[in-house]
């Protein structure tokens, strides 16, 4: 039997009426961008979707991460905690603001940074603390409040994977001094490409207005030095439709990773991700991590083994940032271990609404036949 290609994930979109009737407006108004009527519109829905205050939006997830530290106006050359178990964008969005990443480990049970090993990291020049809330997994916001407060640094949250999650009831983008969230097509909620902060400080929501926005006030006033990061109407469009359908496709997410999880539980070598307390999550991802000694074979293996039944799982995230061509012996760190491990281990298996549960079986299925027995 001949199968599709599977990847590891699949752009929500809404039916094509649905979103082909939403943008009829635009071709009346032909206000196509500068944060027009659905602009508008998304942000006020989505502060709702997220529980936070104060939102802003912006033309993808690494421009709201860059331009919320540059925000902060830190000295050039300052240092800023993060973790290297990262997409690329949070590493870069630290380095194009002039300051330097300080690596610090993560932790094995949901590879979020390590905030016991935060403090010794910590510098004169310390200005950051730049966690992930990785694969959803809420880090320990208590302890880094904590932290921060005692050291008076900034703390914002790459929670580019966290969109929707609660913690102890609270909206995932309440915590720190400012969380940025991706809409990007391949994460759980997309505005085709888009991005947002969240944050309680009003301040700086108008300071972010100002740097997206070319520091434009009004038609003969420039306030500020700022770039161009507005999310157009189209997007927010987009945004607006996938946002009505987000809620039932969380649960379609839910009913997936179930079954994984029946699945694949038991099998030697084979770690799955715990499930965490007072959280609720949002699905976004399906890691695995593959100890080669007990599985007998490593991950490089079975994603290969994958990818000749046209099953395209994918290495989140290895390389660290800090072992990349670009980064590789620049900057400080500790130990990385923990987050050497993850890296050498993890595969993220495909997981989006529309994967059917005979192929959440069958790529069970194949890991579980794939093991070298003994
Ligand atoms: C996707 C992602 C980003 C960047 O978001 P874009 O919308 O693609 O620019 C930043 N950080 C993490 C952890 C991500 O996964």
């Amino acid at each position: 039997m001949i199968h599709e290609r599977i990847y590891v994930t699949k752009a929500a979109m809404p039916p094509f009426e649905e979103y082909a009737e939403a943008i009829r407006p635009l071709w009346d108004s032909h206000i196509l961008t500068n944060m027009g009527r659905y602009h508008s519109q998304l942000e006020e829905k989505l502060k709702e979707y997220l529980a936070v205050s104060e939102l802003s939006l912006m033309v993808n997830g690494h421009m709201a991460l860059e331009m919320t530290i540059q925000a902060f106006n830190f000295p050039k050359g300052s240092e800023v905690i993060t973790t290297p178990f990262t997409f690329i964008s949070t590493t870069h969005a630290i380095v194009r603001n002039g300051l330097a990443p300080v690596f610090c480990d993560i932790k094995m049970d949901d590879y979020t940074i390590d905030e016991t090993k935060i403090e010794e990291l910590i510098t004169e020049k310390t200005v950051a603390i730049v966690p992930v809330h990785v694969y959803g997994n809420v880090c320990n916001v208590e302890e880094i409040e904590r932290i921060a407060r005692k050291y008076d640094l900034k703390v914002i949250y790459d929670a580019a994977h966290a969109f929707g999650v609660k913690y102890k009831g609270i909206g995932i983008g309440n915590f720190g001094d400012a969380s940025i969230f991706s809409f990007h097509a391949t994460k759980v909620f997309n505005c085709i490409e888009g991005g947002a902060i969240a944050t309680k400080d009003e301040t700086l929501i108008n300071k972010l207005y100002d740097l997206k926005n070319f520091g434009i006030r009004s038609q003969e006033l420039v306030v500020s030095v700022g770039a161009n990061a507005k999310m157009n109407e189209f997007q927010a469009i987009m945004g607006l439709c996938n946002l009505s359908h987000v809620e039932s496709n969380r649960i379609i997410r839910k009913v997936l990773v179930k079954k994984y999880r029946e699945l694949l539980t038991d099998i030697e070598g084979i770690k799955l991700m715990d499930s965490f307390e007072n959280t609720e999550q949002n699905f976004a991802y399906f890691p695995i991590l593959i100890d080669a000694d007990n599985y007998g074979k490593n991950r490089n293996d079975i994603h290969q083994e994958l990818l000749s039944h046209s099953i395209y799982t994918r290495k989140y995230f290895y390389p660290l940032t800090s072992d990349q061509a670009c980064f590789k012996n620049k900057y400080m760190s500790l130990k990385l271990d923990t987050a050497r491990l993850c890296a050498d281990r993890v595969l993220i298996l495909p997981l989006y609404p529309e994967l059917p549960l005979e192929d959440v079986a069958r790529i069970a299925e194949l890991i579980r036949n794939n093991k070298v027995k003994r």
